[in-house]
């Protein structure tokens, strides 16, 4: 494996402030792009590789990646589809009825979804009578969302764009972008953007995971090239401050393990930041998110996970044991890339998305087969990589646990799934 020097470039400074980046306290790479499946052997020796490091911005605390990889590059054959879990549904009608609620819109409102990729979150809100916009950079998945009725402009979503969107379709009720602020190199540009394509009692809403329950949870899984920032609070209110926008409200929300449902409004709207974002920016300081010793921490911890991992698993297959995994998610990449561990411990994976099926995780080169292969083949022991979903893969896979099999979760110390132990899906 090799570097391509051209798809991967390095920031020098916070892409929130412009504070020059602190040494990082957590260095993941080499590590291969989570999403771009090899198809064939040929493929997986020739994947390239990059360093994937993690810094703390001493002046705004956002968390990010200075590793900067060609969005060119990254999206260009991506694979996840959001419409794929039973949990993302749920979590989507949940989400369109909360922002039809909050900001009361009818059948005369427009909501534009940025990111939108198979128009699974758009179809909620038309359902509700609403109108909706897609935009969408990944041209084969854009043509999924079309085919499903959710009209989708192909682009990449930056300032430039926001203009340009609200020229031709008007100004928006709502825009959305779930998971995709964390994705943009230049955050303050996009939430300008979208702040331009909003009309004054309009909302920009963002769903980012939250760093709190990375922290909390021991997360690292979810640190991978297409993710460069880790927001906080803290962190999201000074991103608004920087693109003229005030930080009206936060929710928290399960999905993804834990994310943040940040409300922005105009500043000649609402001149400040909410009194309860104010309150929870003071939480986080008292819980040391500003700290780098709090991020120290993390990483030593990170550390510690990868060896009881490879401990565990390496136990298992000396003694005979069949190990697999379950899922084939970004989350596999990373984890199985940092701890070293390949089809020699994790003979398999599976994966209900068959645009992944046949394909390999990237690096490590478990190969990835369909669900049905668990009950087949019957391995002694699965690890279920997008953890966030166990509770109904477990359910789903009722008979591979009646027949012996048993589920593994890798974090935040790795562990036999026990139902009762687990939270409710997410
Ligand atoms: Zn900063």
């Amino acid at each position: 494996m090799s570097t391509t020097p051209t798809a991967h470039s390095r920031r020098p400074a916070c892409r929130a402030c412009g504070t020059p980046f602190d040494a990082p306290f957590l260095q993941l790479g080499p590590m291969p792009l989570a999403n771009n499946l090899p198809r064939t052997p040929a493929e997986l020796a020739a994947q390239a590789t990059y360093p994937l490091d993690v810094c703390v911005c001493r002046t705004c605390s956002l968390v990010q990646t200075p590793d900067v990889i060609d969005p060119q590059v990254l999206f260009a054959h991506y694979v996840y589809l959001t419409g794929m879990s039973d949990t993302m549904r749920t979590h989507n009608r949940g989400y369109a009825a909360h922002v039809v609620q909050l900001l009361g819109a009818g059948p005369q409102d427009l909501v534009v979804d940025i990111a939108s990729n198979d128009g699974s979150l758009l179809l909620e809100f038309q359902a509700l009578g609403v109108r909706t916009l897609g935009v969408e950079p990944a041209a084969n998945v854009a043509e999924i969302a079309r085919g499903r009725g959710v009209e989708t402009v192909t682009r990449f979503f930056d300032d430039a764009a926001g203009g340009a969107l609200r020229d031709a379709h008007g100004p928006a009720r709502a825009v959305l972008a779930n998971n995709v602020l964390a994705h943009v190199d230049d955050p303050v540009g996009f939430l300008r953007g979208a702040g331009r394509m909003i009309g004054p009692e309009g909302m920009v809403i963002v769903e980012a995971p939250y760093v709190g329950e990375m922290l909390d949870r021991l997360e690292y899984d979810t640190i991978y090239h297409e993710h460069l920032s880790y927001f906080s609070i803290g962190a999201l209110a000074r991103l608004a401050e920087e693109a003229g926008l005030s930080l009206v409200r936060v929710d928290h929300v399960a999905i993804h393990g834990g994310s943040l449902r940040a409300h922005f409004g105009h500043r000649a709207t609402w001149p400040a930041h909410g009194g309860d974002v104010i309150a929870a920016i003071a939480r986080e300081r008292g819980h040391g998110f500003a700290d780098p010793a709090t991020y120290e921490r993390f990483a030593t911890a990170v550390h510690a996970n990868r060896d009881a991992l490879r401990g565990m698993l390496g136990e298992l297959v000396a003694a005979g044991k069949t190990v697999a995994g379950y899922g084939a998610p970004a989350k596999a990449t990373t984890i199985l890339n940092f701890c070293g561990l390949g089809a020699d411990v994790v003979s398999f994976t599976v994966d209900r998305n068959p645009l992944k099926v046949g394909g390999f995780v990237p690096g490590v080169g478990v190969p990835i087969l369909p669900v049905e292969a668990l009950a087949e083949r019957r391995p002694d022991y699965a690890v279920i990589f997008p953890w966030n979903l166990a509770a109904e893969i477990a359910r789903q896979q009722a008979a591979y646990r009646a027949a012996g099999g048993r589920f593994l979760l890798p974090l935040p110390m790795p562990r036999p799934f026990e139902d009762a132990a687990e939270r409710s899906p997410s």
